[in-house]
C-alpha cells in the first residue's frame, strides 16, 4: 500500500476528534510530501537537526511536533517555529523553553510527559512530581508557554491489557487534574501498535509512524 493509502486507513480508524500526528523521523522529503499531498499536516519529529533541515525544506505550513527527548541547550533551535512541545519532564527545561518563547516574542505549547509504563527506560514525570511541579511558584511564574495536555508512552510489549491499564492510569490522572481547573484538552498516547486502543483509553492525539511510512532504517 502507498503512504497514502495507509493514511486515509489510519484516519478512517480515528474519530475526527482525534488529531493524528504523522511521525516522519529518519523518513525522506518525498516521502513526508506524499502525506502532505493527501492532506496531512501535522508531523512529528524526534531529532532537532532531522527537524531543522525539514522545516527549512518542506512547506511552511506544516505543524511540527517535536516528540523526542529535547535538551535544553537545543530549546533556541526550534523555538522560532515548533508547533507542539510533547515531552517537557522537568522545570528546568519548561523554564529554558519559556526563555527562548519570550526571546521569539511568542507562546509555546507543551505538554508534560508522564511515566506510566513498567519499565525503568521511559522518560517521564510520576503523577506525584506531576502534582508537584504544577503546584510550584516556579511553575506559576512561566508566562510563556502554555500547558495544552499530557504524553505518555506505554510499556514496549504486546500485553495488551497491560497497555490498556497504563492508558487508563494517565485518564483517570488527567480527569483528576480536570476537576481541580486545570484544562488538559491534549492527550497524546497511542502509536502504529495501540492507537485504537489509546483512542478507546481516551486519546486525543496520536503519534502513528511505521503504519503510514513503513518501518524505518535507522542505519541509513
Ligand atoms: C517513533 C515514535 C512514535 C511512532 O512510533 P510507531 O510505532 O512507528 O508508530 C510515536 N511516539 C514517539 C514518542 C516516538 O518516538
Amino acid at each position: 500500500m502507498s503512504i497514502q493509502e495507509n493514511l486515509k486507513k489510519v484516519q478512517s480508524q480515528i474519530p475526527s476528534h482525534v488529531c493524528l500526528v504523522a511521525v516522519s523521523k529518519t523518513k525522506s522529503n518525498e516521502e513526508l510530501m506524499q502525506a502532505y499531498q493527501a492532506g496531512q499536516r501535522d508531523f512529528g519529529e524526534n531529532y532537532v537537526q532531522e527537524l531543522l533541515t525539514k522545516n527549512e525544506q518542506l512547506p511552511k505550513d506544516i505543524r511540527w511536533h517535536f516528540i523526542g527527548h529535547l535538551q535544553s541547550n537545543k530549546v533556541k533551535q526550534i523555538a522560532a517555529f515548533v508547533y507542539l512541545i510533547h515531552g517537557v519532564e522537568s522545570l528546568k527545561l519548561l523554564q529554558e523553553i519559556n526563555k527562548q518563547a519570550i526571546k521569539n516574542n511568542r507562546i509555546i505549547s507543551y505538554l508534560l510527559q508522564i511515566y506510566i509504563a513498567k519499565e525503568e527506560t521511559k522518560f517521564g514525570l510520576s503523577f506525584e512530581e506531576c502534582d508537584a511541579l504544577l503546584a510550584s511558584s516556579e511553575f506559576a511564574e512561566l508566562k510563556n508557554v502554555q500547558l495544552k495536555g499530557l504524553m505518555a508512552m506505554a510499556s514496549f510489549t504486546d500485553n495488551q491489557s497491560l497497555i490498556q491499564s497504563e492508558f487508563q492510569s494517565l485518564k483517570s490522572y488527567t480527569d483528576a487534574l480536570q476537576n481541580r481547573g486545570i484544562q488538559l484538552p491534549i492527550l497524546s498516547f497511542g502509536m502504529s501498535g495501540d492507537y485504537q486502543l489509546a483512542v478507546a483509553c481516551g486519546s486525543t492525539l496520536v503519534r502513528v509512524g511505521s503504519l503510514i511510512f513503513g518501518e524505518r532504517n535507522y542505519s541509513k
